[in-house]
């Protein structure tokens, strides 16, 4: 009799299939295993999951149509992972488990898996010279972090000023670990792809370019296979990545560092929508029962959560001991941390963009031969286009929203569902040639700072050099690439740009950053908007005065109408402990997080009345069950933009003080919502998803 193997494949948790399903095969195969199954009229591939095989009629189990074998088993920890994130954020464990492998493992048969892997044990590793620069000593700080790290045994927070040399703590606990054991891994993560270039320069001259590989979504299908299979074979000893590449597969995983760990890219927005920096943490720990160590040992698996501005969920846990707080005040070389000036917009020219008194300050940076940041979280010339005579807007006919003028393409663009036209010469509705812009934008910023300083000189007697770095201007591939360059080698006097460019770069020669429209974070109504904008300006004016060799002081500039915000008096002083402290007081006050969890139900519909429809009798069917008594189930509200593309979007907000009951309820909630959306209420209904541990409401 043949036997019967349990195994995942990639059903969503929304078709209602269970995560599990039952195939045939002459004999059992361990748990882990790559198979191809046949699934309706399919092939596909799956992976030989843990415990029975659920019952099936016994008429219908087909047999496994070939065993993967040429590659080694997933580990009981990788399954373990993937099963608590599909558990935890509301998705299926074969959803989870088939989306963290590379996309062409899903195609490949077995005779080209194991010609893949055999023409990858014949490529020999390219040859490592000695490193180019012997790696500095660590400075006292460093030292002590890294005494830290080698003792640890909890989760440690590295909390370090910008410029406090955070990459060389990773570096070297690195080495620390893969010294003290031949067959130790490491995954280091960071928010965002253009931050791995840097990142994989810095590893591979330190530990030579065989041992490092790179995770990312920026990698073609066959290089993503590559590094992927460095990294489950154990050939590759150090993964660098984005979020997706905490479910490498790491048999030796000793260490994880979350760089940046307050970064909201670390929460993916689409399927599962898990936190990496959460998974991290978890990750660890499923190595640490599975490996104990004695009370006189570091913990065999330790996570390094690194930020000048940690998240303040981690903070918390680092006031609470959960975690273990590392601190580095100090920036390496003795830089001073930029100084605040806040100009009061309440006190400037009628309509004047960019204050005199900044104008002048960018013109001496320049003639000084030093470099300048702009920070404007607006792409775009205008965010809307608008008629004085009769008040006609540029709306976007399939979103609640207006469409943002683009004046060096001469198009209106909507940024939610991508609807793009030209700019019409005269207003649509009356005829009136003069449409304005109203508000502005990375490229009017670019626009007015280059015709601002037109008469300025550098100190090479050139012409001032402007650009502008956001997503438009990055699109095409190698420009990001290109323009990082350009601002590392000089070339550039001001930079204008989004948040992207306030994000991790050690630029040399930046002695002035600032903040222009930043008064929205200030009363919106996202209760993490504060703590983004904070960080952001913290992180920004930290790219700011990295090179003390530069006598001139380095200064961060807010335009602000509110200068006595007190966001801004802990500004000026870098005191991100106050803030925080702050911050959790009023959280805690108001029973948010981290004092409270939540999770969203998203819907989506023609109708807003189908929408909340759904989500209401979806709240209704939740009534009496399992942990329903300890969450609070908010009514349905349209979002924010409630319509995109022609669809209403609509959530519904649940809260616990228990992230136990939370997770019980929703565990109970899920049979209930799927038939909810097979029932009446889900007539009309596009899509619906949940969000645990949502970042924006
Ligand atoms: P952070 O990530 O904390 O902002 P970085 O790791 O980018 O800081 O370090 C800032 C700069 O200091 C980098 O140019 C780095 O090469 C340099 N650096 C770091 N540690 C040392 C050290 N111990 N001695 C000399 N230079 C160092
Ligand atoms: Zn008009
Ligand atoms: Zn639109």
């Amino acid at each position: 009799m043949d036997a019967l193997i349990p195994v995942v494949v990639a059903t969503p948790s929304h078709s209602g299939l269970s995560a599990v399903l039952t195939w045939a095969h002459p004999h059992p195969l361990p748990p882990g295993t790559l198979v191809r199954v046949p699934l309706g009229s399919r092939e596909v591939l799956g992976i030989v999951w843990d415990g029975e095989a659920p019952d099936a009629d016994p008429t219908a189990v087909r047999p496994v149509t070939e065993v993967l074998d040429a590659l080694a088993p997933l580990d009981g920890r990788w399954r373990e992972l993937v099963a608590f994130a599909g558990r935890y954020y509301q998705r299926g464990a074969g959803e989870v488990a088939l989306a963290a492998l590379p996309p062409p493992l899903r195609e490949l048969d077995g005779v080209q898996l194991a010609r893949r892997l055999k023409r990858r044990a014949k490529v020999t590793p390219p040859a490592d010279g000695a490193p180019a620069t012997p790696p500095p000593e660590p400075s006292a700080e460093q030292a002590e972090a890294l005494a830290g790290f080698a003792a640890a045994r909890q989760p440690l927070l590295l909390f370090g000023s910008t410029g406090s040399g955070k990459t060389e703590v990773y570096l070297r606990a690195v080495q620390q670990v893969l010294d003290a054991d031949p067959a130790a891994q490491a995954l280091v993560m960071v928010p965002e792809i253009n931050l791995t270039p840097q990142l994989e320069a810095r590893f591979a001259e330190r530990f030579g370019r065989a041992q490092v590989t790179a995770l990312h979504s920026g990698l073609t299908p066959a290089q993503r296979l590559t590094s992927w299979l460095a990294a489950h074979s154990g050939q590759a000893r150090i993964v660098l990545g984005t979020r997706l590449a905490v479910f490498a597969s790491l048999p030796g995983l000793r260490l994880v560092v979350v760089d940046e760990e307050h970064d909201p890219s670390y929460k993916s927005q689409d399927g599962a929508r898990y936190s990496a920096r959460d998974l991290a943490i978890y990750r660890a720990k499923l190595e640490n029962d599975a490996h104990p160590t004695p009370e006189c040992e570091p913990a065999h698996c330790r996570v390094i959560l690194g930020s000048a501005t940690p998240s303040l969920e981690s903070w918390h846990a680092a006031e609470t001991g959960r975690y273990q707080r590392l601190t580095m005040p100090a920036r390496i070389g003795g830089g001073a941390l930029p100084r605040l000036r806040l100009l009061d917009l309440n006190h400037q020219p009628r309509g004047a963009v960019l204050a005199p008194a900044l104008v002048d300050a960018l013109a001496e940076r320049v003639a000084r031969g030093e470099q300048s940041l702009l920070l404007i979280n607006r792409r775009g010339y205008a965010p809307v286009l608008a008629c004085h005579d009769c008040g006609w807007k540029s709306g976007c006919p399939a979103c609640s929203a207006h469409r943002v003028f683009h004046k060096l393409d001469r198009t209106l663009r909507c940024h939610h569902c991508g609807h793009t036209s030209r700019v019409p010469r005269a207003c649509p509705e009356c005829g009136n040639l003069d449409i304005t812009p109203l508000g502005r934008g990375t490229e009017q910023l670019e626009e007015v700072v280059a015709q601002s300083l037109a008469h300025v000189r550098r100190a090479d007697g050139q012409p001032v050099r402007v650009t502008r770095m956001d997503a438009d201007s990055t699109r095409l591939k190698g420009s990001l690439e290109a323009q990082l360059q350009a601002m590392h080698d000089g070339e550039v006097d001001v930079l204008v740009g989004t948040q992207m460019v306030a994000k991790g770069h050690d630029f040399r020669r930046i002695t002035l950053v600032a903040g222009v429209g930043v008064d929205a974070a200030l009363f919106s109504s996202d209760f993490r908007a504060p703590e983004r904008l904070f960080s952001l300006l913290m992180q920004a004016g930290g790219r700011a005065g990295r090179d003390a060799t530069i006598q001139s002081p380095s200064e961060l500039w807010v335009q602000t109408g509110y200068p006595q915000h007190p966001l801004f008096e802990a500004l000026k002083r870098h005191d991100y402990p106050a803030f925080a402290a702050q911050q959790l007081k009023d959280r805690e006050a108001a029973a948010m997080p981290p004092f409270a969890f939540q999770a969203l139900v998203r819907a989506e519909a023609r109708t807003q009345d189908v929408a909340q429809g759904f989500l209401q009798a979806a709240s209704d069917a939740g009534t009496g069950l399992p942990g329903q008594d300890q969450v609070t189930l908010f009514p349905p509200v349209p979002l924010t933009v409630q319509r995109v593309a022609n669809v209403e979007r609509a959530q519904m907000l649940l809260e616990s003080p228990s992230r136990a009951a939370l997770q019980r309820f929703l565990a109970a909630w899920q049979p209930a919502l799927l038939q909810t959306r097979q029932g009446p209420a889900g007539r009309g209904l596009v899509r619906w998803a949940v969000d645990v541990d949502p970042l924006g409401l």
